[in-house]
């Protein structure tokens, strides 16, 4: 299965200026291709193919070192492919044309603010760096150097191409991956997913994932290292060397995390059909740290900053490989509206009271699991029926 990603790249001054200049060089290889078939087939009446305007190319490098002999050769195949195809739907367009009676035009030439992208072979004068714990993806183009790239959500599969791609004054890197993921065993388990503070998640038919245990190591560790740091001396080599000791357990943190958060992920896409689960603008509710009626329980339990932090940060990360899994994995997931799945009885709708934060108190069903409730709101808002008969 093939999968595209359109992300952000940001080239500096001088890689940027490389980046018009590859468009350009490839610009000007794709009109004198045109060109040449053009003239053939006016003056002479002969198709060139694709093969023929390839076979060329040697040539053109060989003449040209400081132009068009500085590119990707198969990047420039790419582009004497791609007019290959314009002309092949040409060449349709005008048969079924002639029949009616109409004319079609040639494809023309483009002027180099319109010729946009450029397309490489991954391994081959393109090189494809994934996003490591946070920090930048790279994509290295043959003639223009190693840009950064922002990228948003994880890159599954085998990466097959990398495009250079501008939009206005924006620069993209589209990445083409192929998932020979083997199909996963039907199933007809299809859950909502809450996710909590004093557990990991809760799904509707009753599974608990506890917080992983190295959370709370981790958040003591942190927060003692915290008071250490700020209890030093500004500017000396102890506050200096706790700041770094700090830095390594954040990012010791986030790497296991990232662990449990694929593992369970991978469990959940393994057993379940489809998979509904609240649409969590992190960020907002990080925001709202004084609680929301929708969240009450959530920021009254997450009493200190770090906890949050330590928390939030999980849930919104979860969120996004549980749904690349999904989707690589032909899954289906359902983001619903977050607003009171947490308060409202998952049975007869009825605004509920909540004492504690895993507790919920319908006026007319009583106490129920807060965690468990929400999960099954969930499942109800996505379509799922209260997602309790799928029970495995
Ligand atoms: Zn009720």
């Amino acid at each position: 299965m093939k999968r595209a990603y359109k992300l952000r790249a940001y080239p500096t001054r001088p890689q940027e200026g490389r980046a018009v200049r590859l468009l350009a060089d490839h610009c000007d290889l794709y009109n004198a291709a045109l060109q040449e078939r053009r003239e053939a087939w006016r003056l002479r009446k002969v198709r060139i193919s694709y093969g023929d305007q390839s076979a060329q190319l040697k040539e053109i490098r060989a003449a040209d070192p400081a132009g068009q002999g500085r590119h990707s050769f198969t990047a420039q195949q790419q582009t004497l492919r791609r007019l290959n195809a314009i002309l092949g739907i040409y060449f349709l367009r005008a048969r079924d044309a002639k029949g009616q009676g109409r004319r079609v035009g040639y494809p023309r030439f483009k002027p180099y603010q319109r010729f946009d992208q450029v397309l490489f072979v991954a391994g081959d004068g393109a090189r494809w760096e994934g996003a490591n714990d946070g920090r930048w993806a790279h994509a290295t183009f043959k003639a223009v150097g190693r840009v950064k790239v922002r990228q948003h959500r994880p890159v599954v599969g085998v990466v097959k191409t990398l495009q250079v791609k501008r939009e206005g004054r924006r620069w993209y890197v589209v990445v083409v991956t192929d998932t020979n993921t083997a199909p996963l065993p039907p199933t007809d388990r299809s859950v909502g997913l809450d996710v909590g503070v004093a557990r990991f998640l809760t799904t509707s038919d009753g599974e608990i994932v506890p917080n992983p245990r190295f959370l709370d190591a981790a958040q003591e560790r942190i927060a003692e290292l915290q008071r250490r740091k700020e209890r030093a001396q500004p500017g000396s080599g102890n506050r200096r060397r706790l700041r770094r000791a700090l830095a390594k357990e954040w990012r010791k943190l986030r790497n296991q995390r990232r662990d449990f958060h694929h593992k369970t992920a991978r469990t959940l896409v393994d057993t379940c059909a489809t998979l509904a689960l609240e649409d969590l603008h992190v960020t907002g509710m990080t925001a709202s740290a004084a609680g929301t009626v929708e969240h009450p329980g959530r920021n009254v339990a997450a009493k200190a900053g770090l906890n949050r932090s330590i928390l939030d940060a999980g849930w919104s990360q979860f969120t996004r490989i549980l749904v690349a899994k999904a989707e690589s994995a032909g899954r289906r997931v359902i983001l619903v509206n977050p607003a009171f799945t947490s308060v409202d009885c998952h049975t007869c709708q009825a605004r509920c009271i909540r004492p504690r934060q895993h507790t919920v108190v319908c006026p007319l069903h009583g106490e129920l699991d807060a965690d468990l409730n929400g999960a099954r709101n969930i499942a109800a808002r996505a379509g799922l029926g209260s997602g309790q008969a799928s029970v495995a």
